[in-house]
């Protein structure tokens, strides 16, 4: 098993991509905490779930783009879990519209849950994992952050923002053997693209070379490549799982 004998934090792992990795790093043996906004019976049964893969899973209720919600997170994983060896910066929300519709409000809401939370949560885990000289930090970006996307000016700047804030992070933690990569998922079937009308959601999956949605699993096993020991010597790399869309 891949992930044997460490801890990661998940963030946003109730439903979706993160609940998706939440479980393929349980089925590498990995100890799992996670959060999400609420402690509703999505939260409880990723917990059951992640428990009956013979692991040590919680749930926390952290609104992890504040910043004191991020580091009370953080100090109680540590108390319950000892240690974190991984991070994974999965939650995020979109709130679509062309720029010429689009309100302060909308921009501010995105940048501050996409962008804000990737700072909270890396300014909360930095010491611990600075003291035990290891980590992995993984942020969930977008290859809208890369590209740009209709209606998507305030996702797609959050995503790229990750992007600059990852490599920044790589720069500063590689000298104690903290690596910090980005993956970029593409066009991924989840509740937050089930908004997307059919007719839209025909018209990408044309143009992507693989004329199909990824799945939250296929995103789920490059975080564990990139959480891992296979690839000690990787950072600050953005990884794309787009099925081959060529502006990406
Ligand atoms: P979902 O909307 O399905 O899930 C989002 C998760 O994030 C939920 O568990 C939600 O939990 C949690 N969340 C949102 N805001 C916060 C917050 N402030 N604090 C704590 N938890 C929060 O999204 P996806 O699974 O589709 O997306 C996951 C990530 O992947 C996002 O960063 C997204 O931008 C990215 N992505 C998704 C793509 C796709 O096609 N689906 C494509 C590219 C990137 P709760 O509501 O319980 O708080």
């Amino acid at each position: 098993m891949l992930l044997e004998n460490k801890t990661a934090i998940v963030t946003g792992a109730t439903r979706g991509i993160g609940r998706a990795i939440a479980i393929r790093f349980a089925k590498e043996g990995c100890n799992v905490a996670f959060c999400g906004r609420s402690r509703g019976e999505k939260m409880i049964a990723v917990e059951q779930e992640l428990t009956a893969l013979g692991v040590k899973a919680k749930g926390y209720v952290a609104d992890v783009a504040d910043m004191e919600q991020a580091q009370a997170f953080v100090k109680e994983v540590l108390v319950d879990f000892g240690k974190v060896d991984i991070l994974v910066n999965n939650a995020g929300i979109t709130d679509d519209s062309a720029v010429k519709r689009m309100t302060e409000e909308q921009m501010d809401r995105v940048m501050h849950t996409n962008l804000g939370s990737v700072f909270c949560m890396t300014k909360a885990i930095q010491p611990s994992m600075w003291k035990q000289g290891y980590g992995s930090i993984v942020n969930i970006g977008s290859v809208v952050g890369i590209a740009g996307n209709y209606n998507q000016a305030n996702y797609a700047a959050s995503k790229a923002a990750i992007i600059g804030f990852s490599k920044s992070c790589a720069k500063e933690f590689a000298a104690r053997n903290i690596r910090v990569n980005v993956v970029a998922p593409g066009f991924v079937e989840t509740e937050m693209t089930a908004e997307v009308p059919e007719e839209l959601m025909k018209t990408w999956c044309q143009r992507i070379p693989m004329k199909r949605p990824g799945t939250p699993d296929e995103v789920a096993q490059a975080c564990v490549f990139l959480a891992s020991d296979m690839c000690p010597y990787i950072t600050s790399v953005v990884l794309p799982i787009c099925g081959g869309m060529e502006d990406a």
